[in-house]
């Protein structure tokens, strides 16, 4: 029997494995990155509120937010579109940019999401492999850059390992890069980076015409489950992927969300230093325990278990310890609470890691 058929790149992507769930109260879920802290409360509040206003479709374009995230970035409501969650942003841009043939190149072990979101557009993903100390090499993603590349993509800090790359890297990077290549700089965690070396996106937006900026609210911004991020570029850029964009994407509840998140943004910035304080700890602890963990730039670690990460993971889990494995390479664990982070590193002080 004939039946519709997807494109074959679709049957052939990779699965986004989202992180375990917990299925007690108990466990701690240590497999998505989130912010262990629930909302502030004025947070809550004006969310229960916009409850009253869903029969209407939100601003189309997030307006009034877009325009509160302008002013934070020095940048005009032009350069800054929204959507739901920075992937999905992603997604936009490389709609807009890519197209069969194209190539579109990342880092890799990187963000899960980028081999899908490239592929579903036709253009190939060519990913260079991390440096031993689990960085970028930019100098090899440089050399990698061909006729075909639209776009460079830059995680900073980099999903799942950790390190950021430095703003000298990148300035060096911008110069060595066509000018026709966008540059994307996925800043997920920027807010949990204390490395002062760090690139620094906004100063890298300012002096190239070609970068994009991907923001979320998911991460230090505490607000995953209501799916806001978004993109700052150069005007032309920007008004390329807002055409991408879904309609009315970014809803009610998560505008109002986000803006009255910008109004707390100094609260919510005293729990990034705690869970940064925390991540400073289980770093340090991890290291006195004989593992040895990449910088930590991000709300969560790296450990590198290879062919043992299954074994890792499965153990945590009878303890109720909910992490990210990938398999054969390591173990992605967020910082949560410190109760959880001390179950973790109870965990690993007894997993003797192999040398
Ligand atoms: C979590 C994450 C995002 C943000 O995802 P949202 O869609 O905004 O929730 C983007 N990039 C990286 C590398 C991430 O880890």
């Amino acid at each position: 029997m004939p039946r519709p058929l997807p494109r074959p790149v679709v049957a052939a992507l990779p699965a986004y494995v989202p992180g375990a769930r917990p299925s007690d109260d108990r466990a701690h879920k240590l497999s998505s990155n989130e912010n262990p802290y629930p909302p502030l409360g004025p947070v809550q509040d004006v969310i229960a509120e916009a409850a009253g206003r869903v029969n209407r479709y939100p601003e189309m374009f997030a307006d009034t937010l877009v325009a509160a995230i302008a002013q934070r970035h020095g940048v005009a409501a032009e350069n800054v579109v929204a959507s739901t969650g920075s992937v999905a942003v992603l997604g936009h841009v490389l709609q807009a940019f890519c197209e069969p043939g194209d190539q579109v190149v990342t880092a890799w072990r990187s963000f899960e999401a980028y081999p899908i979101l490239v592929r579903l557009t036709g253009a190939e993903h060519v990913q260079v492999p991390l440096t031993s100390d689990a960085r970028h090499d930019l100098a090899a993603m440089a050399a990698a850059v061909t006729e075909r590349t639209k776009v460079l993509m830059v995680c900073t800090p980099n999903n799942p390992t950790g390190p950021v790359v430095h703003h000298d890297e990148m300035v060096e990077l911008l110069a060595t890069v066509p000018r026709d290549v966008l540059v994307v700089i996925d800043e997920a965690y920027v807010e949990f980076v204390t490395d002062p070396d760090a690139a620094q996106g906004g100063r890298l937006l300012a002096d190239h015409a070609n970068v994009v900026l991907l923001r979320t609210f998911s991460k230090a911004y505490g607000l995953a489950g209501l799916r806001v991020g978004y993109a700052v570029a150069h005007r032309e850029v920007a008004a390329a992927v807002r055409t991408a964009a879904t309609p009315f994407g970014v809803n009610e509840l998560a505008q109002t969300a986000a803006l009255a998140s910008l109004d707390a943004a100094e609260a919510l910035m005293d729990r990034v230093r705690d869970v940064v304080a925390e991540r400073e700890r289980v770093v340090a602890a991890l290291r006195r325990q004989g593992w040895d963990v990449p910088d930590a730039q991000g709300n969560f670690v790296w450990l590198a278990t290879a062919e043992h990460t299954t074994d890792l993971a499965s153990r945590a889990a009878a303890r109720g310890l909910l992490v990210r494995p990938f398999a054969g390479e390591g173990v992605r664990v967020s910082i949560g609470s410190p109760e959880a982070n001390d179950a973790v590193l109870a965990l690993t002080a007894e997993w003797a890691p192999i040398d």
